[in-house]
């Protein structure tokens, strides 16, 4: 728990958000400003503020979170139609909270390259 961040705070229930799915390991919530008709954040309980700190003892957690996100994708009824995850890092690649996240976007048709 990193005291000034915000997605920790998030994960221990001291800012409110729309929680999806919770376990030991990551919690999932609703973005506060939605790129797409489902837009879900998947954050480690632990503070990892980029994907630059990953190390090989998080490989489990990160495995975790992208199985969690296809699970999620395929209850909410889209995974066969298709959807995206997205990692950002650092500035040129558009991160502004620094705490390790994962965008779930889907049900509308995404396109490619990004904007
Ligand atoms: P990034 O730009 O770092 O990849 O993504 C950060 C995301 O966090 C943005 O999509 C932004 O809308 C979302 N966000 C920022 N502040 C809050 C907040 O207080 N609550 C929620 N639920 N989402 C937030
Ligand atoms: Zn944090």
């Amino acid at each position: 728990m990193s005291s000034d961040c915000l997605f920790c705070k998030i994960a221990a229930g001291d800012i409110p958000a729309t929680i999806c799915y919770q376990d030991d390991y990551l919690v999932v919530f609703e973005d506060i400003n939605p790129q797409a008709p489902t837009h879900l954040l998947l954050i480690p309980r632990k503070h990892i503020a980029t994907t630059l700190d990953l190390t090989a003892e998080d490989n489990t957690l990160v495995g975790h979170i992208f199985q969690t996100a296809a699970k999620i994708a395929t209850q909410l009824g889209f995974a066969d139609e298709g959807f995206r995850i997205v990692n950002n890092c650092n500035q040129a690649g558009g991160q502004t909270v620094w705490h390790l996240h994962f965008h779930l976007l889907g049900q509308r048709q995404l396109t490619w390259p990004p904007g």
